[in-house]
């Protein structure tokens, strides 16, 4: 019989708790290890084996049912007494000498959330599983979101075959390596879940530099890349006068300044970054004929990005007029933005208020799994503070207090969603 309500926490219970998340969270980074406290654990490889056995070991240790889907994402689960999934959780995979918080961190929290209703409010309505997702990262693969597009039916046919890691080995021959047949991916789609609840780090300095603890994340801005291609002249770089040069890397240094002047006016939250520049021939002694650039920028609003795109091909445009260069520019990625569901993000702050936290609404700047989960059922996520903001390096932490408050956090969203509601409705 479930309870009915819960119960207010102590400090001893958000402390163990916490303790629980941090022991885990210490025997997961050997998996890994870095020099400094880093971990790379790139998917499909050996760490990442041994941190997903470890990781289905403590599912079953806390009374969960254990499930490998076809990509190797590991769920654990708590059956409910209707049909019809609130799924929880993060990615396992790192970057290259990340941290011990990215991803992982959002499982443990989830795993500890869910082990306590386990043990505590007994038979969910609605069955609750942690999700421990195979790769988010895309740091050995360039395969990003592969266990959430798995999960949402994303992954082209031709995929497996065709993405290659910087050994030669194709992403079908890693997943077979670990016992996975990259035929029966498309069985890893799903459509019973009625929500998903991602925690995540922050990654950012915004709690860290406040007084809050908790951040609901009511949505993810819009990524677009476009490629900048600029074809000035070559030259020798004692010969030629300046009044006849065409120098492709001033072109491209105008286009980085102007992309800069375009976020900074903007404001909050438009962001863009010059974060490649390629110069040929390169020489010291040569005047650079040709550039490439990457302008990748930031919006929660497509309006915005549109805007946005139509002012940087009015800059380049400009500048290669002025400069007498050629100009071309590609997309490269489009990823739209997705706003949250806003049943689950007032469940999230009544769950703030009721455990006595402090807490704010924000967007996130960052690509998560749930921005492709929250296609195909209501999602929404939380962050805990990263300490200084910092993350994507060794140093990455989060304080055990605020993994404490957000573990209860979790507990009393996840008891609201399938226990007490219908899911997010
Ligand atoms: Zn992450």
């Amino acid at each position: 019989m479930a309870t009915a309500v819960l119960p207010r926490f102590g400090t001893d219970e958000r402390a163990a708790l916490a303790g629980e998340a941090v022991r885990m969270i210490t025997s997961l980074r050997r998996h890994g290890a870095t020099a400094g406290g880093g971990v790379t654990r790139l998917v499909y490889s050996p760490e990442w084996q041994a941190a997903m056995a470890e990781l289905e070991a403590w599912f079953r240790s806390g009374g969960l049912e254990v499930r490998v889907d076809a990509v190797g994402t590991r769920l654990g689960r708590l059956q409910g007494r209707q049909a019809g999934v609130v799924l929880t959780g993060s990615h396992v995979d790192s970057v290259v000498t990340g941290g011990a918080y990215d991803g992982i961190l959002g499982v443990v929290m989830a795993g500890c959330a869910v082990r306590w209703l386990a043990a505590n409010a007994g038979r969910p309505a609605l069955s609750l599983e942690v999700f421990a997702n195979c790769e988010e990262e895309s740091s050995r693969f360039a395969c990003n979101f592969w266990g959430a597009r798995a999960l949402t039916g994303r992954i082209g046919p031709a995929e497996p075959e065709k993405l290659l890691d910087a050994s030669g080995t194709t992403i079908a021959d890693a997943m077979r390596l670990c016992g996975l047949d990259p035929g029966a991916i498309a069985e890893a789609k799903r459509d019973d879940l009625v929500a998903y609840l991602e925690p995540h780090i922050e990654q950012g300095p915004v709690l860290a530099r406040s007084d809050d603890v908790i951040a609901v994340v009511d949505r993810i801005v819009g990524v677009r890349v476009v490629t900048v291609t600029l074809e000035g002249v070559a030259g020798h770089a004692g010969t030629m006068p300046m009044a006849a040069r065409h120098d492709a890397l001033l072109a491209a240094s105008e286009v980085a300044l102007g992309a800069e002047e375009i976020a900074r006016r903007l404001g909050a939250p438009a962001v863009a970054t010059v974060g490649s520049l390629e110069v040929q021939p390169g020489g010291f002694n040569q005047v650079p004929g040709r550039t490439r650039l990457t302008i990748d920028f930031r919006h929660t609003e497509e309006s915005t990005l549109d805007a946005i795109d139509e002012e940087l091909r009015t800059l380049v445009r400009r500048v290669a007029e002025g400069r007498g260069v050629q100009a071309r520019i590609d997309t490269r990625l489009g990823q739209p933005g997705i706003r949250f569901d806003e049943g689950i993000c007032k469940r999230l702050e009544n769950a703030c208020d009721e455990a006595g936290l402090e807490w704010r609404r924000m967007p996130s700047h960052a690509g998560h799994d749930a921005q492709l989960i929250g296609t195909v059922c209501p999602a929404a996520m939380l962050f805990v503070p990263s300490q200084g903001g910092h993350s994507h390096r060794p140093d990455e932490l989060t304080l055990p207090e605020h993994i404490g408050g957000g573990i209860e956090v979790m507990v009393r969203t996840l008891f609201a969603l399938a226990y007490q509601g219908n899911g997010a409705r």
